[in-house]
């Protein structure tokens, strides 16, 4: 994408002080992905530092979901939905992790094979704990993770610092 392209993207995030609760500044990619023009800005520019290095792109629900679908399908790869605990009959990895009050479980179906290179996409990197734990599983469904990529990085929150590299479009 263009310096424009992306600048277009970055204006529509819509931001809502204290929700979901106080303190918590929420960054809403919904109007990026109403846009035509900002969607697939984001879609091209999440995976073009891993173009030709993974065969499966993973999205972590719900809005990773979206942009994971476009990127396999832009891309000819295929799609893993990381989900949240509960929603599989059947899991293939699941991976509790902690959260800033109590944990959280995400389960992946068990689909994938050993030759299988995965980029993990999510929009926003908070505080990390989410792809941390979606790069431990997909460990135990046996894969590589060629890399992780996010729209939009809360630098304040130094999530990288749990999450390990991770290509962001935009910070805050
Ligand atoms: P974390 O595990 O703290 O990095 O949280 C990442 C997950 O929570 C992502 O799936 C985000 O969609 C969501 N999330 C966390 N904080 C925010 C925020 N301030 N605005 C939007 N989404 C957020």
């Amino acid at each position: 994408p263009t310096a424009g392209q992306l600048a277009h993207a970055r204006s529509l995030f819509a931001v809502t002080p204290d929700f979901p609760e106080p303190g918590v500044f929420f960054q809403d990619i919904s109007p990026v992905l109403a846009d035509p023009a900002a969607l697939r800005t984001v879609a091209e520019g999440l995976f073009a530092p891993f173009a030709g290095g993974f065969d499966m792109v993973a999205g972590i629900e719900a809005r990773g979901f979206t942009l994971a679908g476009m990127i396999a399908a832009l891309t000819g790869t295929g799609f893993l939905p990381i989900r949240k605990a509960g929603k599989l009959p059947a899991p293939g990895g699941r991976v509790e992790y902690t959260l800033e009050y109590g944990t959280a479980v995400i389960e992946a179906p068990d689909v994938l094979n050993p030759e299988h290179r995965v980029l993990i996409v999510d929009d926003v990197l908070a505080t990390g704990g989410t792809l941390a734990a979606s790069r431990e599983l997909i460990g135990q469904l046996g894969c590589q993770v060629t890399g992780a990529a996010v729209v939009l990085e809360i630098e304040a929150l130094r999530g990288r610092e749990i999450s390990g590299e991770v290509h962001a479009l935009f910070h805050a």
